[in-house]
């Protein structure tokens, strides 16, 4: 694609879709935790060759589009018919200096990152691509009794997104009757005389039209996950007289680390990175060392705290990384011990936590072994 190329998608969501039943127009309705018009918009904003996403609403549906889709998306009014609000959506195209769209009908809330791509590739070609399925089941006349069968062969589903140059699509509008309805663009750009090419498509494109659409479109979905990633750093001092905690273990050593709980300076910098990744503030928060309950603590409960904080969401850890940052001891051999022990705290296989050392060259106040460090990373997902 060209530098010069702007490619903007605009999603119609202005319809009140009431054959799929329930009160609020299906476009809002939701599935796997999000509206079908927000699975739309998130499939062409997430897309690398999607400049821009437009969304064309009804009057009065602007607030609740902006809440269903969480993001700072241009809204455009819808106008009486589908083409009206189409040309609408033309409109604010046109003024974001797009050379090309991609018009697609909230209705199918699924659109495979696939697709968007072959429609919006094969515009460097054609004035317009659409996405289509062959037919295949068996079609046939009816005036209630069975008629003739209409041979499938050539027949195919049209779907959307469908794809225009701008210049083409705007020119076919610009022509149309303005008292004749259009279900589709790119019967329009036809009727100018213009190429329109198709593309692959996609079942999961289907539209949905019926309440048992929406059931199919739920199990489709799935929960919808965001993953986070956060990080946690801490420090003690090492002290004679103390008992060294590492990562929920005592480990034998001529000294410990001292503080207000027990001290576990890698415990503790897991348990900040697992409150970063829900935004839960930090162990300060929520275990003041002001407060005497927490004097000589047992760390462990921190960390089952914070991972309780993210199931509580809804939410799982899918992985943490623990670096420990010492002169000495030698962590090496109680590595799997340490693992093990910080997977049984967090209910996770061995497999998704990992336990790392490593020293600084004898330099700062590790290298003089005057305290102990510790890093770590926490990967969850929480539903969005
Ligand atoms: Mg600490």
């Amino acid at each position: 694609m060209s530098e010069a190329e702007r490619t903007i998608a605009i999603i119609v969501a202005a319809g009140e879709g009431s054959r799929a039943g329930g009160d609020t127009p299906k476009q809002f309705q939701r599935v796997g935790g999000l509206a079908l018009v927000a699975h739309a918009y998130r499939a062409f904003a997430d897309h690398p060759m999607i400049d821009e996403v437009v969304l064309v609403v009804a009057p009065g549906m602007e607030a609740a589009a902006r809440e269903a889709v969480g993001a700072e998306v241009a809204i455009v009014m819808g106008g009486a018919s589908r083409r009206e609000s189409v040309a609408h959506g033309l409109a604010a195209a046109t003024a974001r200096r797009a050379t090309r769209v991609l018009i697609h009908d909230a209705a199918r809330p699924f659109v495979p990152a696939g697709v968007i791509a072959a429609v919006a590739g094969a515009l460097g070609k054609h004035q317009g691509a659409i996405p289509a399925l062959p037919v295949v089941d068996t079609l046939a006349r009816s005036d209630g009794l069975l008629g003739d069968v209409v041979p499938r062969t050539g027949l195919w589903r049209v779907q959307t997104p469908q794809g225009f140059q701008l210049e083409a699509i705007i020119a076919a509008h610009a022509a149309w009757p303005e008292n004749e309805e259009a279900t589709d663009d790119a019967q329009m750009v036809r009727h100018v005389g213009g190429s329109v090419t198709l593309v692959q498509g996609d079942p999961v494109l289907d539209k949905v039209t019926y309440p048992a659409d929406l059931v199919l479109a739920e199990a489709r979905a799935g929960p919808v996950w965001r993953t986070r990633t956060a990080t946690g750093f801490d420090v003690h001092r090492l002290e004679d007289g103390e008992d060294l905690w590492l990562g929920g273990m005592l480990i034998p050593h001529s000294r410990g680390l001292s503080g207000h709980s027990d001290a576990d300076v890698a415990l503790h910098a897991l348990t900040d990175a697992l409150l970063g990744t829900i935004a839960a503030g930090d162990i300060g928060t929520h275990f003041p060392p002001s407060d005497p309950q927490w004097r000589g603590a047992e760390s462990g409960q921190f960390l089952r705290h914070a991972a309780g904080l993210i199931r509580a969401r809804g939410g799982e850890i899918e992985f943490v990384d623990v670096t420990i940052i010492c002169e000495a001891p030698k962590i090496g051999p109680h590595r799997a011990a340490v693992t093990a022990r910080i997977a049984e705290l967090l209910e996770l296989p061995a497999g998704q936590v990992s336990v790392k050392a490593t020293t600084t060259e004898r330099l700062g106040f590790t290298g003089r072994g005057e305290g102990i460090a510790a890093q770590a990373v926490a990967t969850v997902r929480v539903p969005a």
